[in-house]
């Protein structure tokens, strides 16, 4: 999408810290990092919202999610990295393209747990059972990509 800001990094038209890409993905630095080697792993191809990506698409994304965790964190020295995606504008998604948020985080580096972005109260076991029974019909009416 020409508007874009994440398809133009991914074409190179705007300059950003590459650290990885190929023919289906770009990984770079965060602009205004969470923490200090936070990168962005994208999909070349536009979709804002996870279930819009292909099948092939979710494949690469993950693989490179796997390929370069370990060179993040290796590379500025963290022990362990959170990893995230905001999906969608309700949940605060600022750029409406697919990314992977991948944050390194050290011990004491004062940062939260991932859940801390929302929180409910513990729900008794019924009503657990109900929300697994709604979340498997819908996936017994949804179309397997
Ligand atoms: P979101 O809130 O959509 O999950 O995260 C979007 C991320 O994109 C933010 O962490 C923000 O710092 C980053 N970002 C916004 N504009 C730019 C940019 O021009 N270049 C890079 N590299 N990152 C950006
Ligand atoms: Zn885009």
């Amino acid at each position: 999408m020409s508007n874009c800001l994440f398809c133009r990094i991914a074409a190179g038209k705007v300059p950003a810290y590459k650290v990885y890409e190929n023919d289906r993905v770009s990984a770079f630095l965060d602009i205004n990092p969470f923490a200090v080697g936070h990168v962005l792993i994208i999909p070349r191809t536009h979709v804002s919202r996870i279930e819009d990506l292909s099948v092939l698409d979710a494949e690469a994304l993950f693989k490179a999610l796997h390929r370069l965790v370990k060179p993040i964190r290796m590379g500025v020295g963290a022990d362990t990295a959170l990893i995230g995606v905001n999906d969608g504008p309700g949940s605060s998604q600022e750029v409406p393209h697919v990314h992977i948020h991948v944050i390194p985080r050290s011990p004491g580096d004062g940062g939260s747990i991932i859940q801390s972005a929302i929180h409910v109260r513990k729900l008794h076991s019924e009503k657990m059972n109900v929300i697994a029974d709604k979340i498997r019909r819908e996936l017994s009416l949804s179309v397997n990509p």
